[in-house]
């Protein structure tokens, strides 16, 4: 990908951009997919057709994937809300399978996994579990 504050090709996991140090996800100034320079209020890159996602848009995620984890754990239901079906799948199996002994333990995952997506910042949360797609913790 390309750093979106200064247009320098990045690594996709890279946290700090190694030509401006700042995150590349950060900025709005460059398209992530091809480096062309966007408007900040752009929605697809006029080059290549990439959608230039919002800085906002993993801020929801992150809150609303969080709580769900926190309340709805035992039930895998955040782990659909992200788009693991197969560890939402996972959950819900152990839940409803254990009759509910496993939902103890697995609520307890949930738990711990709502709580780290919250003290992630926006960023390190999309990357690491919208775009890095880690399916667990
Ligand atoms: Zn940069
Ligand atoms: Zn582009």
């Amino acid at each position: 990908m390309y750093c979106r504050n200064c247009g320098k090709e990045v690594h996709p996991q890279a946290v700090a951009c190694p030509g401006c140090g700042v995150s590349p996800r950060l900025e709005k100034k460059f398209c992530q997919n091809c480096g062309n320079a966007t408007q900040p209020n752009q929605s697809l890159c006029t080059k290549c057709g990439a959608a230039l996602g919002s800085a906002y848009a993993g801020a929801k995620n992150k809150l609303a994937a969080g709580l769900l984890a926190i309340i709805l754990g035992s039930l895998g239901i955040h782990k659909f809300y992200l788009g693991y079906n197969k560890e939402g799948l996972i959950m819900l199996l152990v839940t409803l399978l254990t009759c509910g002994f496993g939902a103890m333990i697995i609520s307890i995952v949930g738990l711990i996994e709502g709580v780290i997506y919250l003290t992630k910042s926006d960023e390190e949360f999309s990357q690491i579990y919208v775009e890095g797609r880690k399916g667990w913790f």
